[in-house]
């Protein structure tokens, strides 16, 4: 079984550093100011997120600085999760996270919009080890987060010669966004409302279950493992 967990909003809140660092990474970085009320950042990939945000604000060629950026943002990103003493581990994380990395039947991966090191910086910072996450897809593997769990498949079997079938994956994620792209993929989804998202708006978007948070860690697993029927 393959478990593709999502970062911001299903295992952590990288708040008040994420969003704060990124803009300021940017601002710094085209010399301008960057507005960035009412768009949701929530879901989306973080080199789409900076591609949108360069067309709102008319800045031509962006790819010409964006590497510049990407590394202005780890800097910034690092210092302010540094100052505020970590991100901010959401309810049941590390335990589900334990009990899953213990299983030998079970294998650990990411589908998350963020930059590889930004990421990582993130998980970090909650006290999780990122290298317990093997099959990775980030926001840099795919122009869709929709193709994101099918990079992560296929990562699995090049780097460790192991097939999954997308049936036995399950997305953890927190935006409607998590539940598509699993949908699409022919995963299972688990939706968790600690992000922008509650449970009418998951569930109308496919997702198989819905739960408040990571608490419940035995009943996850049972549903994770296939030992459960459908529930909640
Ligand atoms: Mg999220």
């Amino acid at each position: 079984m393959l478990i593709l967990l999502d970062i911001d909003g299903t295992m952590l809140l990288a708040r008040p550093a994420g969003v704060p660092s990124f803009i300021q990474a940017m601002c710094e970085t085209l010399e301008q100011e960057i507005r960035y009320e009412g768009r949701r950042f929530s879901g989306g990939l973080d080199p789409l997120i900076w591609r949108g945000l360069c067309a709102d604000h008319g800045v031509e060629r962006p790819h010409v600085h964006h590497d510049r950026f990407r590394r202005r943002y780890g800097e910034l990103l690092g210092a302010a999760l540094d100052a505020q003493g970590g991100a901010s581990p959401l309810p049941g994380v590390h335990r589900l996270v334990e009990a899953l990395a213990g299983r030998s039947d079970v294998t650990l991966g990411l589908v998350t919009g963020n930059y590889p090191e930004t990421g990582r910086m993130k998980i970090a910072s909650i006290g999780i080890d990122p290298d317990l996450f093997v099959a990775t897809a980030w926001g840099v593997d795919a122009a869709s987060r929709r193709l994101l769990p099918r990079v992560a498949l296929d990562r699995l079997r090049f780097r460790f010669g192991r097939h999954v079938s997308p049936g036995d994956a399950v997305v953890i994620g927190d935006t409607p966004k998590d539940v598509d792209c699993a949908r699409y993929a022919g995963c299972r989804s688990l939706a968790v409302t600690t992000g922008l998202f509650g449970h009418d708006e998951l569930r109308a978007a496919g997702a198989d279950r819905v739960v408040d948070d990571l608490e419940e860690t035995d009943a996850l697993l049972d549903w994770l493992l296939g030992r459960s029927g459908a529930g909640g």
